[in-house]
């Protein structure tokens, strides 16, 4: 019991210490509500440990007594490996317990795991040269893949993408490595990401999509990722928009993947004879009155918007963060988006809600991979 506590205590300084940067132990008891005792007990378990330091200098006015020193963590306890697979650019990464990332690179197309296995294996040597690092004091590896990933026992249990059914991924690279390796699937590990060092640091209830060649989707529910009973919640790229639409690979007809999805945008594109490669060139062509374009993303916005109504109106998240890995920027796509949403959710929600698109590149997911690494050993004390 007195373990329960603790660790529910050291879990939440240390979010809080995430959130805040650097921190006093009297303001850290007094926005966590935990006894100053209890703050400083775990404190200093977590400075025996190397964990948090105390900032030389940095003090804090307090209302009664001596200015309070500040707390941080310490970014150069242990790092994290991170692996983002995706069927465009697959990229790893070493970032420090702050979320930072130290060092990057590129891996070759995903083709089997046991290839997977080895290109990390063989990257992860001249990536912590490049970091800049000891590979002794690599606390963990995380892995983001587009497809269902049973989090407990590390199996990937399909990917469409990659052609992989149940697929023992973490064990195969736990035995190559010897690290503690953590599976998610890529829009749970980008909301972790976001969660831990990212937009959402600061929020209990939200929803983290991922725009790319299909769509992701994941859901923090009272400040933890809300799973569902057979890890697929949050599935919004096979909501149904139109059950006489196109076919899915998922085998259905009209998901909102064959509507808003960049591969599937990129296909009517082409059969319209508008072939583009990026998606800011289809934007451009709207912009510059192209009829087909502009329809193209007009019905992929009302889609997308027509799935985030419904789940704002399902869930009641704080805010709706779009990761952008397709490049649309700021057009036609994100205006219909945003419009279709605001004409399909509750006026009272309205202002409560918000909707926040970020552009980010592919190593987008090799963070959010490092970041489940982190959570684990951070949150949930597994790692080295
Ligand atoms: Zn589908």
């Amino acid at each position: 019991m007195i373990d329960e506590q603790n660790n529910s205590a050291r879990r939440m300084i240390l979010q809080k210490m995430m959130q805040k940067g650097e921190i006093s132990r009297a303001a850290l008891s007094a926005i966590t509500g935990l006894s100053r005792s209890t703050v400083t007990e775990v404190v200093q378990s977590l400075l025996d440990a190397g964990i948090l330091h105390e900032r030389p200098g940095a003090y804090e006015e307090q209302r009664r007594g001596r200015p309070a020193i500040r707390l941080a963590l310490c970014a150069s306890y242990g790092y994290f490996v991170g692996v983002g697979l995706s069927e465009v650019r697959s990229t790893m990464l070493v970032s420090d317990l702050r979320g930072r990332t130290l060092a990057e690179c590129d891996l070759p197309p995903v083709t089997t795991p046991e290839e997977v296995v080895a290109q990390v294996g063989r990257a992860i040597k001249p990536l912590t040269r490049a970091a800049k690092i000891a590979s002794g004091s690599i606390l963990g590896l995380g892995l983001a893949i587009p497809g269902i990933v049973d989090h407990g026992s590390g199996l990937c249990r399909f990917s469409a993408a990659f052609g992989w059914r149940d697929v023992p991924i973490v064990d195969l690279l736990r035995r190559r490595l010897g690290l503690p390796v953590f599976a998610s699937n890529d829009a749970d590990a980008v909301a972790v990401g976001q969660r831990l060092f990212g937009a959402a640091r600061t929020m209990e209830n939200f929803a983290s999509i991922l725009l790319g060649r299909t769509i992701g989707c994941s859901h923090y529910i009272g400040g933890r990722l809300y799973r569902g009973h057979a890890g697929s919640a949050g599935e919004i790229g096979h909501m149904t928009l139109d059950p006489h639409g196109a076919p899915c690979r998922c085998g259905k007809r009209g998901c909102l993947d064959t509507v808003a999805g960049g591969l599937a945008i990129r296909e009517k594109a082409q059969a319209a004879g508008c072939a583009v490669e990026q998606m800011s060139e289809l934007e451009r062509l709207a912009a510059d009155g192209h009829r087909t374009a502009a329809d193209l993303l007009r019905a992929a916005g009302e889609g997308l918007g027509l799935a985030i109504a419904a789940l704002v109106q399902i869930n009641n998240p704080e805010t709706v963060l779009l990761a952008d890995l397709e490049g649309f920027g700021n057009g036609l796509f994100y205006a219909a988006t945003r419009q279709t949403i605001e004409n399909n959710i509750l006026p009272r929600l309205l202002p409560s809600t918000q909707i926040v698109f970020q552009p980010v590149e592919y190593g987008f997911l090799a963070c959010g991979a490092a970041s489940v690494a982190a959570q684990a050993f951070l949150m949930e004390g597994n790692g080295k």
